[in-house]
C-alpha cells in the first residue's frame, strides 16, 4: 500500500525526497502553501513501493503515514 504526506502536517524540509529509491516524491506545480504555511510534497502513489525510507527520514511525527490516504494530500 502507497504512503501518504498529510499536507497539512509537513513542514516541507524534504529529508524524504532525497531517499525515496523510485523518486516518487514531488513537489506540486503550484506554490502552495499548507495550514502552517510550509510548501510541502506529495507522493505519487502509482510508482511509491511501499518501503518507508520516506518515513524513517522524515522529522515531523505524521507528516507520513504508512497507509494511502489521498484525500490528505493536497496537490
Ligand atoms: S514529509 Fe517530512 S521529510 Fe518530507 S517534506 Fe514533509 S516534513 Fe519534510
Ligand atoms: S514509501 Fe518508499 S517508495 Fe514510497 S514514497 Fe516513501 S520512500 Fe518513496
Amino acid at each position: 500500500m502507497p504512503y501518504t504526506i498529510v499536507s497539512d502536517i509537513c513542514e516541507g524540509a524534504a529529508d524524504c525526497i532525497p531517499v525515496c529509491p523510485v523518486d516518487c516524491i514531488h513537489w506540486p506545480d503550484t506554490e502552495l502553501k499548507n495550514d502552517k504555511g510550509f510548501k510541502y510534497p506529495y507522493i505519487d502513489m502509482d510508482t511509491c513501493i511501499d518501503c518507508g525510507a520516506c518515513l524513517a527520514a522524515c522529522p515531523v511525527e505524521g507528516a507520513i503515514l504508512d497507509d494511502a490516504q489521498p484525500e490528505l494530500q493536497k496537490i
